[in-house]
């Protein structure tokens, strides 16, 4: 097939272990699925259950690289994820099958322009200016599941500059994998390619020109980054 333009180029992560890449499609997020976070941000985890928004592929940022620290905000925050990469697509699947359709784990960090996401809800308005600029998703490696295995629980932890901000397991999950997997597929159309941020544990807070963000999951591996200056 040719285009009338070109196509856009196709967005990838590394894998552990190959010379082959994984390419990104949608990034589905998860907010508000852990209790001691929801509860940080003033809400109660019994009342309102977590929900989903979606951050474009060109908020991938990769592994070891410099983030831009985005315009428009003064408060950029931190929430380290477990992030599903799916191997392949489905609509209307079982949590019990929903872990057929996963390639593999890895660290993202949801980064969020906190001060524009206030603004968005105090206003009623969508979160999309809070949630999502350029180097708002950084992503390690993805690590295949025929080798971490399937993972229940496991430390997740994110340090700045070698001071430990977050930290939790991702058994704390409200809704686990396979049932955030069975709500995505009835809601939206998961494709291969397509990763999900699971959501993140308490203690998130802002970062700054200079640090050093080191971010891991046990079982799945780490993250490396460092924060540039304002663009
Ligand atoms: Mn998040």
């Amino acid at each position: 097939m040719t285009y009338v333009v070109n196509p856009p180029e196709q967005v990838s992560l590394p894998v552990v272990d190959s010379a082959d890449r994984f390419p990104v499609g949608q990034i589905y997020c998860v907010g508000r699925n852990y209790a001691d976070h929801a509860v940080e941000m003033g809400h109660d985890p019994d009342r309102e259950p977590p929900f989903f928004f979606i951050k474009p592929s060109f908020a991938i940022m990769q592994q070891g690289a410099q983030m831009r620290y985005p315009a428009f905000s003064q408060d950029v925050h931190h929430e380290v994820e477990l992030v599903v990469a799916l191997g392949r697509g489905a609509r209307d699947i079982d949590a019990a099958d929903a872990m057929t359709l996963v390639f593999g784990y890895a660290v993202g960090i949801d980064m969020t322009r906190r001060d524009l996401q206030a603004d968005a809800k105090a206003k009623g308005r969508p979160w999309e200016a809070g949630k999502t600029f350029a180097d708002a998703a950084p992503c390690s490696a993805v690590m295949p599941l025929s080798r971490s295995g399937v993972l229940a629980e496991g430390q997740i932890s994110l340090s700045i500059n070698g001071e430990q901000r977050q930290r939790g397991d991702i058994n704390q999950m409200i809704w686990k994998v396979p049932e955030v997997i069975a709500r995505l597929s009835s809601l939206f159309v998961l494709a291969p390619g397509d990763l999900i941020f699971t959501g993140t544990p308490a203690g998130v807070g802002p970062i700054d020109p200079g640090d050093l963000i080191e971010a891991g999951v046990e079982g799945v591996g780490k993250l490396e980054i460092t924060v540039g200056a304002q663009r």
